[in-house]
């Protein structure tokens, strides 16, 4: 008999999701249940189990049955003599993002890590779910989007799913909303895409334009590891966001990210959803099949280290551009500006010298999940300097084997290896494949890219396939790289934002003007040069001169003065162009 879980969504205004957990027992007399802490894809213990109220349990005859704790995620049912048992809790849902779940009269959405206990044992063991339809009236018209396989419900519909195993059940997110709906085929597979919450999204548009992106990426891989695939995002004001699945992605974004109707042009704004979902798509080979041999299964009780991150989300990231591009959606200097814009973000980062890739990957759990107003100083990213990374991997094979081959071989090689056969990718094994497949040395890049923390010569190598990479000082406070032709600024050398009493501090950087002059993280400056200041205003003063400016800030309610001294912005910031404009189609076709 196997499990069978009911989750009733009748109570939007507390937030709270019932579920009732039916259990057939034999011969045994205590039932051991427990549940994830993390959710895959996401490298943070968020103990989901802190959002369960009131759990209970009682046999078929409806009498109580004593249930121990034993771990924060960890419970004994006493069943004695029952031959089924029903568990039954409910779950805080309350935090509006993608990893956990989300519930009041405007929607519900909910991971299986939040909602779900496995029975000990019986993982391996197929479930059935019933979603059941909610009594609410805010829920008259609603739907609801999952891949999870349908056991009777109708699409889009309330009722009767499966799933073939507890790591399946998880890896199919649900959301209940009235939603607006496209879909498009390629290569024979239905994609669905569905979007929550206000917006104005052209949905026919997106259908058309995430197509091509779809269809290059398994043409790439050779075939596609799933017969259904929806996009489900969820339109909010400023929340971004996407966790990767095995035959869907949820994604949150703010709404001016979607597509209007009557635009034309990809915007920068529509250019990062649009990698968004590119992103996430490519990780339904490169992290969902193709994965560390430490996620061979995925440990769901504690932390599971692995140092190829930079592999799965750095590489990842450099694709999500290749695959719009190639599509043909934007034109070659959009490319040249999005890739350049990415570099920014390592070269303008002092913890790269700090943290190599590898380290970072590992330290995921507590570094770079748990970042603190240092981490700029202490810490890269194993997203962007993976991202680094494969860029360089790219140009050298490229460059290296004469343009006969590109980072495609290695990926491929990858699926074909490991993917396709179901097995877990062994630290250093990435390496040893290049090694194999491709035809020049790398030892130099994974060396260097890996293991150390200085930067990779990313120019020569970039020469060698038409683009040229070059570095000015950043021009203000949000200009990340790609064109910019206004005027060096001066360097303060400090994250700013805004507050009642003027500038607040959020993070400085190390040896900047900020640090030299004795500023922290939470100072908030109020004057600078004996006039008062915001965020806005103290940006205007510092252009002012070259000479030091005499700030007044509060450290909580400590008055200090300090006089930042001049320096011009670093040159730190990447711009890329195409000296050899064919060589360079190759690369990013177009
Ligand atoms: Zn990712």
């Amino acid at each position: 008999m196997t499990t069978h879980y009911i989750v009733r969504a009748d109570n939007p205004y507390a937030h709270l999701i019932s579920i009732e957990m039916q259990v057939s027992v034999t011969d045994q007399s205590v039932l051991s249940l427990w549940q994830p802490v993390w959710i895959p894809g996401s490298y943070l213990v968020r103990d989901f189990n802190k959002n369960i109220i009131g759990l209970s349990a009682i046999d078929e005859q409806g009498n109580s049955l004593a249930i121990d704790q034993s771990r924060k995620n960890q419970w004994q049912v006493n069943c004695s003599t029952a031959k089924k048992v029903v568990v039954s809790y409910q779950i805080y849902a309350w935090d509006l993002s993608i990893r956990s779940a989300h519930f009041d009269q405007f929607h519900c959405f909910f991971n299986g890590t939040s909602a779900f206990m496995a029975v000990a044992g019986r993982e391996a063991e197929p479930v059935t779910v019933e979603l059941a339809k909610p009594n609410h009236a805010c829920a008259d018209h609603w739907e609801v989007a999952t891949t999870m396989p349908r056991n009777g419900a109708n699409k889009w519909g309330f009722g009767q799913y499966r799933a073939d195993n507890f790591d399946a059940l998880i890896d199919y997110p649900v959301e209940y909303a009235t939603f607006s709906k496209s879909s498009f085929t390629v290569h024979g597979i239905e994609h669905d895409i569905v979007v929550s919450g206000i917006h104005d999204c052209d949905m026919e548009r997106l259908a058309k334009d995430l197509a091509p992106i779809c269809q290059l990426q398994i043409d790439t891989f050779g075939d596609a590891p799933f017969d259904q695939y929806l996009f489900m995002t969820q339109a909010t004001d400023n929340q971004y966001g996407g966790l990767e699945h095995r035959d869907s992605t949820a994604l949150i974004c703010p709404r001016e990210e979607l597509p209007s109707a009557g635009e034309k042009d990809i915007s920068d704004n529509y250019l990062n959803y649009l990698t968004l979902c590119s992103h996430e798509y490519f990780h339904s080979w490169n992290v969902k099949r193709i994965k560390p041999a430490s996620f061979h299964p995925y440990d769901l009780d504690q932390e599971s280290y692995t140092r190829q991150l930079w592999w799965f989300e750095g590489i990842t990231s450099y694709y999500e551009l290749l695959f719009v591009s190639r599509a043909g959606l934007i034109d070659q200097q959009q490319a040249l500006d999005y890739l350049a814009k990415k570099l920014t973000r390592v070269t303008r980062m002092p913890g790269r010298h700090q943290q190599t890739v590898e380290e970072s990957s590992f330290n995921a759990w507590t570094k770079f999940y748990q970042q603190d107003e240092n981490a700029p100083n202490a810490i890269i990213s194993y997203y962007t300097k993976g991202y680094f990374i494969a860029f360089a991997l790219d140009a050298a094979i490229r460059q290296r084997t004469n343009h006969k081959q590109s980072l495609d071989h290695l990926l491929v090689a990858l699926w074909e290896n490991y993917g396709k056969p179901h097995i877990g990718v062994p630290e250093g094994a990435i390496e040893l494949l290049a090694k194999q497949v491709i035809d020049c040395d790398l030892t130099d890049i994974f060396e260097q890219g890996l293991r150390q923390t200085d930067d990779l010569p990313l120019a020569p190598l970039l020469a060698g396939i038409g683009a040229k990479l070059s570095q000015r000082p950043a021009t203000s406070f949000t200009d990340w790289g790609g064109k910019g032709d206004e005027q060096p600024k001066r360097w303060l050398g400090a994250n700013i934002a805004s507050d009642p009493l003027g500038a607040k501090l959020t993070h400085v950087l190390t040896n900047s003007p900020a640090m030299q002059a004795g500023l922290s993280t939470g100072d908030v400056i109020v004057a600078a040069d004996g006039l008062k200041v915001n965020n806005t205003t103290l940006i205007k003063r510092l252009q002012r001169h070259e000479a030091p400016v005499h700030v007044i800030a509060f450290r909580r309610d400590v008055l200090i003065e300090a006089d930042v001294p001049f320096a011009l912005a670093p040159i730190d910031t990447c711009l890329l162009s195409a000296d050899d404009s064919d060589l360079v189609k190759t690369w990013l076709g177009v």
